[in-house]
């Protein structure tokens, strides 16, 4: 198994330099772009981002979009050359992000994407340029749920794609506390699991505490999130498998995002209502290789 992985991974890297060397010739030049060139020569970028979780990726009744996944994803394009005015937002949720990346329907995904050992076989991944925490998330009158052990027995929710249902039900490396017992509720979206939660159909909602924060403080005195957070959530920028041109340029780019002080300008302009520490130290890259 670990050698037919290791050789589908060299597989993966082969088709990729082919396709790069590829390039050579002018009729294929935009089969072949790596993220960087094509940002470089367009000047234009397909992000692809959330659209309902505040604080995030939101998108607004008049059609913009607003959260901290936003303003990276223009801080990174600026980067790489693209105004903002060259950025075509697509929505993104947490189960299309693999596809929309492999099928080239987004070229970059910045959406509270966490760096996990399965999709790092099928994307690779700049950043994190954040690390987030997974916590737990109640109705604001529960009293029984006062650590993520206490989820034992009790309705959570499942976003379908996301990975933070595994940190409760599956054990390392991609899950975590490996609780039996709990009763998985299906939603599409965070969104939906909100919307579950304050109806009753769900005894809790736990995923990333960024994403928490910002539903709670959207929908003041609804909910609360008792602050027993357990993982190191690494938020990545995902791309196209083997693409280390453009990721390399994408952490030279969340580097500078902190060292000049817009990261931290963001996060306070994002997190600072919702009672939530944020971290505003540069996180340590994961590598490109
Ligand atoms: N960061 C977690 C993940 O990537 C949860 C949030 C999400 O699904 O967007 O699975």
């Amino acid at each position: 198994m670990r050698v037919r992985r290791f050789g589908a991974l060299i597989g993966a890297g082969m088709a990729l330099s082919l396709a790069l060397t590829a390039c050579g010739s002018d009729t294929e030049k935009t089969e072949a772009k790596t993220i960087v060139q094509k940002a470089k020569d367009d000047k234009k970028l397909t992000i692809g981002i959330k659209y309902d979780q505040p604080g995030l990726g939101l998108k607004k009744p008049d059609g913009t979009f607003s959260g901290f996944d936003v303003d990276v994803a223009k801080y990174i394009a600026k980067q790489l050359g693209v105004p903002e005015s060259g950025i075509t937002f697509k929505e993104t949720t947490s189960a299309n992000r693999e596809s929309f990346i492999g099928g080239g329907q987004v070229d970059l995904v910045i959406a509270t994407y966490s760096i996990t050992e399965e999709r790092k076989q099928q994307v690779t991944f700049g950043g994190p340029y954040y690390v987030a925490h997974q916590d737990t998330m109640v109705t604001a009158d529960n009293d029984d749920i006062k650590k993520a052990a206490d989820l034992k027995g009790k309705r959570l929710c499942k976003a379908a794609g996301s990975n933070s249902f595994r940190r409760i039900t599956e054990p390392e490396p991609d899950g975590k506390l490996d609780i039996d017992g709990v009763k998985l509720v299906d939603a599409q979206s965070y969104s939906e699991c909100v919307s579950k939660l304050k109806s009753g159909a769900l005894d809790a909602v736990s995923t990333d505490d960024v994403i928490l924060a910002g539903f709670a403080n959207q929908q003041k005195g609804s909910f609360k999130v008792i602050n027993d957070p357990f993982t190191d959530e690494k938020f990545g920028v995902g791309m196209k498998k083997g693409d280390t041109e453009t990721c390399e340029a994408v952490n030279k780019a969340v580097n500078q995002m902190y060292s000049d002080g817009t990261a931290g300008k963001l996060l306070d302009t994002h997190f600072a209502g919702s009672g939530l520490k944020v971290t505003k130290t540069v996180p340590q890259m994961e590598g490109c290789a």
